[in-house]
């Protein structure tokens, strides 16, 4: 029977999928004592002078069984258990201390953001503990960067906390970025109510820039980072072609696989002092 077939094909992926949800679960802790949890950095580069100017932490999930586990697989459980926080924290301390350790080589630090579960804005003082081990690492005013989704306003606690939430980051001195923009219901309200330092355009902005008005909006939303003083950055950009009306639409910053996929720690930098050799290369 078809239907049947049907029904028992979506009752195993469901019960697969709660396997899977246990088993991430009860793996998490150990995976996280054990230092199973990477940080990959992939860089951001200025447009208007090919230097790169930032990194974003993206975490990878290496366990000696499954192999690398990318963030689509687990973070989804992880939010749903709550865990999120605590992995979280654990990559914003691991970025503090790779940050601290190059500042300790005597070489210059850039901006690096960190991606912020929606589940943080649950703990009215989550803020204070992403302080508190900035500054163990003693890391300087502007260089963290916190990326919140847009679907933060939408939850419970409301827009006025996520409102005080943003004023608290800068106090503490992290700046601020709004993740994926355009990927929902962005409303250019939030950009009014609220001040982030950072816009990053979702890569479905730039998917296909042929499209007759696809070049109009992204000369509207550059011209709005600029009136804001907002900076612009564009996701996953791939391709030359990307890069041209980039340029053109004048956009602040590039994120992508054009210039690099996320890299483990030691290579982001090898990365990065190949492309200080060539400098202003595009
Ligand atoms: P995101 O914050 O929007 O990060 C950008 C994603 O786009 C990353 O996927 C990155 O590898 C990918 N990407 C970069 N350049 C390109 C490109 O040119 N083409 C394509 N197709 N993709 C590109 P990744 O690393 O798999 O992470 C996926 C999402 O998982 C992130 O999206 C973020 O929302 C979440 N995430 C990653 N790390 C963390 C973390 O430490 N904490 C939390 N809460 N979420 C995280
Ligand atoms: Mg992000
Ligand atoms: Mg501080
Ligand atoms: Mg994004």
């Amino acid at each position: 029977d078809h239907t049947l077939g049907e029904c028992v094909f979506y009752d195993n992926r469901f019960m697969q999928s709660l396997r899977q949800e246990h088993e991430l679960t009860a793996l998490f802790q150990g995976a996280l004592d054990r230092g199973e949890f990477l940080v990959y950095l992939q860089p951001k580069v200025r447009l208007s002078d090919g230097k790169t100017a930032g990194a974003e932490a993206l975490v990878r999930w290496r366990n000696p069984q499954r192999g690398m586990i990318f963030p689509s697989d687990f973070i989804p459980v992880l939010e749903k258990n709550g865990s999120i926080c605590k992995l979280d924290r654990y990559i914003f301390e691991k970025v503090c201390e790779l940050l601290a350790r190059r500042m300790q080589e005597g070489k210059a630090i850039f901006p690096v953001s960190v991606n912020l579960s929606r589940q943080h804005f649950k703990d009215p003082d989550f803020l204070r503990q992403f302080s508190e081990i900035a500054d163990k690492y003693h890391i300087p005013d502007g260089i963290l960067e916190l990326e919140l989704t847009e679907s933060i306003f939408f939850d419970d606690q409301g827009i006025e906390f996520v409102g005080k939430c943003i004023r608290r980051m800068h106090r503490l001195g992290f700046k601020c970025s709004l993740d994926d923009f355009g990927s929902g219901y962005s409303s250019l309200g939030l950009l009014r109510e609220f001040d982030v330092d950072t816009i990053k355009l979702d890569r479905r902005f730039f998917l296909d820039i042929s499209q007759p008005k696809a070049e109009d909006v992204l000369i509207c939303l550059t011209e709005l980072g600029r009136r804001l003083g907002v900076q612009i950055v564009a996701e996953g950009i791939e391709k030359q072609e990307q890069i041209a009306f980039l340029k053109r639409v004048r956009c602040d910053m590039v994120q992508g696989y054009f210039y690099s996929r996320p890299l483990p720690v030691e290579e982001f930098w090898e990365w990065l002092e190949k492309r200080q050799e060539g400098e202003g290369n595009q």
